[in-house]
Protein backbone atom coordinates (compact mmCIF):
# COMPACT_ATOMS: atom_id res chain seq x y z
CA UNK A 1 0.00 0.00 0.00
CA UNK A 2 1.28 3.63 -1.09
CA UNK A 3 2.24 5.61 2.00
CA UNK A 4 1.20 9.09 0.33
CA UNK A 5 -0.13 11.37 3.54
CA UNK A 6 3.96 12.22 4.28
CA UNK A 7 4.18 16.03 4.95
CA UNK A 8 0.41 16.69 4.69
CA UNK A 9 -1.21 17.69 7.70
CA UNK A 10 -5.14 17.55 8.64
CA UNK A 11 -6.74 18.84 11.33
CA UNK A 12 -10.11 16.04 12.68
CA UNK A 13 -13.11 17.92 13.75
CA UNK A 14 -15.37 15.74 15.50
CA UNK A 15 -17.08 15.72 19.01
CA UNK A 16 -17.66 11.68 19.30
CA UNK A 17 -13.80 11.02 20.92
CA UNK A 18 -13.84 7.38 19.54
CA UNK A 19 -14.80 8.19 16.08
CA UNK A 20 -12.30 11.16 16.20
CA UNK A 21 -9.51 8.86 17.65
CA UNK A 22 -10.30 6.32 14.82
CA UNK A 23 -10.04 8.38 12.13
CA UNK A 24 -6.91 9.90 13.59
CA UNK A 25 -5.33 6.99 13.94
CA UNK A 26 -6.18 5.75 10.04
CA UNK A 27 -4.72 8.87 8.50
CA UNK A 28 -1.74 8.43 10.73
CA UNK A 29 -1.27 5.08 9.50
CA UNK A 30 -1.33 6.04 5.91
CA UNK A 31 1.27 8.96 7.08
CA UNK A 32 -0.50 11.90 7.39
CA UNK A 33 0.34 14.69 10.42
CA UNK A 34 -2.64 14.85 12.34
CA UNK A 35 -3.95 17.20 14.32
CA UNK A 36 -7.75 17.47 16.20
CA UNK A 37 -10.44 19.58 17.63
CA UNK A 38 -13.60 18.08 19.56
CA UNK A 39 -15.62 21.49 18.86
CA UNK A 40 -16.59 24.95 16.78
CA UNK A 41 -14.45 27.31 18.74
CA UNK A 42 -11.68 24.73 19.05
CA UNK A 43 -11.54 23.94 15.26
CA UNK A 44 -11.22 27.60 14.50
CA UNK A 45 -8.34 27.71 17.54
CA UNK A 46 -6.53 24.53 16.11
CA UNK A 47 -6.56 25.50 12.38
CA UNK A 48 -5.45 28.90 12.74
CA UNK A 49 -2.31 27.57 15.20
CA UNK A 50 -1.62 24.47 13.06
CA UNK A 51 -2.10 25.62 9.13
CA UNK A 52 -3.63 22.09 7.89
CA UNK A 53 -3.36 21.35 4.31
CA UNK A 54 -7.22 20.05 4.70
CA UNK A 55 -9.97 19.42 7.02
CA UNK A 56 -11.88 16.90 8.42
CA UNK A 57 -15.22 18.23 9.58
CA UNK A 58 -17.88 16.95 11.36
CA UNK A 59 -21.13 18.94 11.24
CA UNK A 60 -22.99 18.82 14.57
CA UNK A 61 -20.70 19.96 16.73
CA UNK A 62 -20.88 21.74 20.25
CA UNK A 63 -20.42 25.24 20.31
CA UNK A 64 -21.11 26.39 16.88
CA UNK A 65 -21.34 24.33 13.97
CA UNK A 66 -19.70 22.66 10.99
CA UNK A 67 -20.84 24.86 8.68
CA UNK A 68 -19.76 27.95 11.07
CA UNK A 69 -16.37 26.64 11.43
CA UNK A 70 -16.10 26.13 7.42
CA UNK A 71 -17.42 29.57 6.99
CA UNK A 72 -14.72 31.40 9.36
CA UNK A 73 -11.46 28.74 8.33
CA UNK A 74 -11.83 29.37 5.08
CA UNK A 75 -12.34 33.56 5.36
CA UNK A 76 -8.83 33.26 7.36
CA UNK A 77 -7.57 30.89 4.53
CA UNK A 78 -8.36 28.78 1.66
CA UNK A 79 -8.38 25.21 2.21
CA UNK A 80 -9.79 21.99 1.76
CA UNK A 81 -12.83 21.26 3.54
CA UNK A 82 -14.18 17.29 3.51
CA UNK A 83 -17.60 17.69 5.60
CA UNK A 84 -19.02 14.14 7.68
CA UNK A 85 -22.99 14.51 7.73
CA UNK A 86 -24.58 12.61 10.01
CA UNK A 87 -27.71 12.06 7.72
CA UNK A 88 -27.66 11.72 4.26
CA UNK A 89 -29.88 15.20 4.31
CA UNK A 90 -29.34 17.20 0.89
CA UNK A 91 -30.43 20.51 2.45
CA UNK A 92 -27.27 19.94 4.99
CA UNK A 93 -24.89 18.89 2.07
CA UNK A 94 -25.92 21.60 -0.06
CA UNK A 95 -25.32 24.42 2.64
CA UNK A 96 -22.35 22.60 3.38
CA UNK A 97 -21.22 23.55 -0.15
CA UNK A 98 -22.47 26.77 -0.50
CA UNK A 99 -20.06 27.89 2.68
CA UNK A 100 -17.32 26.46 1.24
CA UNK A 101 -16.67 22.28 1.85
CA UNK A 102 -15.20 20.43 -1.29
CA UNK A 103 -16.69 17.21 -0.70
CA UNK A 104 -18.75 15.68 2.14
CA UNK A 105 -18.98 11.86 3.37
CA UNK A 106 -22.13 10.23 4.85
CA UNK A 107 -21.94 8.85 8.10
CA UNK A 108 -21.71 5.72 9.13
CA UNK A 109 -18.52 6.14 6.44
CA UNK A 110 -15.79 3.21 5.65
CA UNK A 111 -12.01 4.08 7.03
CA UNK A 112 -11.31 3.30 3.53
CA UNK A 113 -13.62 5.24 1.47
CA UNK A 114 -12.61 8.26 4.44
CA UNK A 115 -8.69 7.54 3.16
CA UNK A 116 -9.34 7.80 -0.51
CA UNK A 117 -11.39 10.99 -0.37
CA UNK A 118 -8.86 12.71 1.27
CA UNK A 119 -6.38 11.72 -0.74
CA UNK A 120 -8.36 12.59 -4.05
CA UNK A 121 -9.25 15.84 -2.52
CA UNK A 122 -5.43 16.87 -1.92
CA UNK A 123 -4.60 15.53 -4.79
CA UNK A 124 -7.02 17.94 -6.69
CA UNK A 125 -5.78 20.99 -5.07
CA UNK A 126 -2.57 20.19 -5.93
CA UNK A 127 -2.97 19.32 -9.60
CA UNK A 128 -4.12 22.97 -10.08
CA UNK A 129 -1.31 24.36 -11.68
CA UNK A 130 -1.27 21.20 -14.00
CA UNK A 131 -4.48 21.63 -14.42
CA UNK A 132 -3.97 25.26 -15.43
CA UNK A 133 -1.29 23.81 -17.79
CA UNK A 134 -3.95 21.39 -19.26
CA UNK A 135 -6.65 24.07 -19.95
CA UNK A 136 -4.53 26.44 -21.20
CA UNK A 137 -5.03 29.36 -18.81
CA UNK A 138 -2.27 31.60 -18.87
CA UNK A 139 -0.19 32.40 -15.49
CA UNK A 140 -1.82 35.39 -14.93
CA UNK A 141 -4.94 35.53 -17.19
CA UNK A 142 -7.27 38.50 -17.29
CA UNK A 143 -10.95 37.64 -18.06
CA UNK A 144 -13.00 41.38 -17.97
CA UNK A 145 -11.91 43.07 -14.76
CA UNK A 146 -10.81 39.68 -13.02
CA UNK A 147 -7.25 39.04 -12.70
CA UNK A 148 -6.82 35.26 -12.12
CA UNK A 149 -2.87 34.06 -10.77
CA UNK A 150 -3.27 30.06 -11.51
CA UNK A 151 0.11 29.85 -10.06
CA UNK A 152 -0.55 30.83 -6.23
CA UNK A 153 -4.43 30.18 -6.59
CA UNK A 154 -5.22 34.21 -6.41
CA UNK A 155 -7.85 35.65 -8.12
CA UNK A 156 -8.67 39.73 -7.96
CA UNK A 157 -12.12 41.08 -8.76
CA UNK A 158 -11.67 44.97 -9.85
CA UNK A 159 -8.86 45.31 -8.21
CA UNK A 160 -9.64 43.71 -4.86
CA UNK A 161 -8.17 40.06 -3.99
CA UNK A 162 -11.27 37.45 -3.48
CA UNK A 163 -10.73 34.41 -1.08
CA UNK A 164 -11.79 31.34 -3.22
CA UNK A 165 -11.91 27.83 -1.84
CA UNK A 166 -9.91 25.44 -3.70
CA UNK A 167 -13.15 23.95 -5.87
CA UNK A 168 -14.07 27.24 -5.71
CA UNK A 169 -10.97 28.35 -8.05
CA UNK A 170 -10.81 25.25 -9.71
CA UNK A 171 -14.20 26.44 -11.47
CA UNK A 172 -13.09 29.31 -12.06
CA UNK A 173 -10.16 27.94 -13.90
CA UNK A 174 -12.30 26.19 -16.04
CA UNK A 175 -14.35 28.58 -17.09
CA UNK A 176 -11.71 30.69 -17.73
CA UNK A 177 -10.01 28.95 -19.81
CA UNK A 178 -12.57 29.70 -22.25
CA UNK A 179 -14.90 32.77 -21.44
CA UNK A 180 -18.19 32.89 -23.04
CA UNK A 181 -18.34 29.49 -23.92
CA UNK A 182 -20.60 27.38 -21.92
CA UNK A 183 -19.49 24.21 -20.53
CA UNK A 184 -21.88 22.23 -19.45
CA UNK A 185 -22.36 20.49 -15.48
CA UNK A 186 -20.70 17.26 -16.93
CA UNK A 187 -17.73 19.12 -18.19
CA UNK A 188 -17.62 20.86 -14.84
CA UNK A 189 -17.63 17.56 -12.78
CA UNK A 190 -15.27 15.64 -15.06
CA UNK A 191 -12.14 18.63 -15.13
CA UNK A 192 -13.24 19.78 -11.86
CA UNK A 193 -14.17 17.18 -9.83
CA UNK A 194 -12.52 14.40 -11.30
CA UNK A 195 -15.75 12.65 -11.62
CA UNK A 196 -16.65 11.54 -15.83
CA UNK A 197 -20.09 10.84 -16.65
CA UNK A 198 -21.36 12.64 -13.08
CA UNK A 199 -25.03 13.53 -13.08
CA UNK A 200 -25.77 15.15 -10.19
CA UNK A 201 -26.45 18.93 -10.52
CA UNK A 202 -26.98 20.31 -7.35
CA UNK A 203 -23.09 20.22 -5.70
CA UNK A 204 -21.52 22.00 -8.73
CA UNK A 205 -24.51 24.85 -8.91
CA UNK A 206 -24.13 24.99 -4.97
CA UNK A 207 -20.36 25.66 -5.83
CA UNK A 208 -21.28 28.12 -8.89
CA UNK A 209 -23.69 30.18 -5.63
CA UNK A 210 -20.90 30.48 -4.23
CA UNK A 211 -18.22 31.48 -6.70
CA UNK A 212 -21.03 34.04 -7.79
CA UNK A 213 -21.35 35.54 -4.46
CA UNK A 214 -17.49 35.88 -4.15
CA UNK A 215 -16.59 37.87 -7.76
CA UNK A 216 -20.10 38.58 -8.43
CA UNK A 217 -23.58 37.36 -9.68
CA UNK A 218 -23.15 38.99 -13.38
CA UNK A 219 -19.94 37.62 -14.25
CA UNK A 220 -20.85 34.07 -14.28
CA UNK A 221 -23.86 33.18 -16.68
CA UNK A 222 -26.45 30.27 -16.65
CA UNK A 223 -27.72 28.53 -19.49
CA UNK A 224 -30.79 26.82 -18.17
CA UNK A 225 -30.41 23.27 -18.62
CA UNK A 226 -27.07 23.37 -20.09
CA UNK A 227 -24.47 24.99 -17.98
CA UNK A 228 -22.30 27.77 -17.27
CA UNK A 229 -20.33 30.23 -18.99
CA UNK A 230 -17.87 33.25 -17.58
CA UNK A 231 -19.12 36.51 -19.37
CA UNK A 232 -16.16 37.29 -20.99
CA UNK A 233 -15.73 41.33 -21.03
CA UNK A 234 -17.47 41.84 -18.05
CA UNK A 235 -16.57 45.36 -16.81
CA UNK A 236 -19.13 46.00 -14.05
CA1 LIG B 1 -21.04 15.37 15.87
Amino acid sequence: MVVDGVGRRILVVEDEPVINQAVTDRLRGSGYDVVQAWDGPGAVEQFAASAPDLVLLDVMLPGFDGHEVCRRIQAERPVPVLMLTARDDEADILAGLGLGADDYLTKPFRMRELVARVAALLRRVERAAELAAELAVRPAAEVGTLRIDSAARRVWAAGAEVHLTPTEFDLLLCLAAKPGDVLTRENLYAEVWGWPGASGTRTVDSHVKALRAKIGADRVRTVHGVGYALEPGSTT
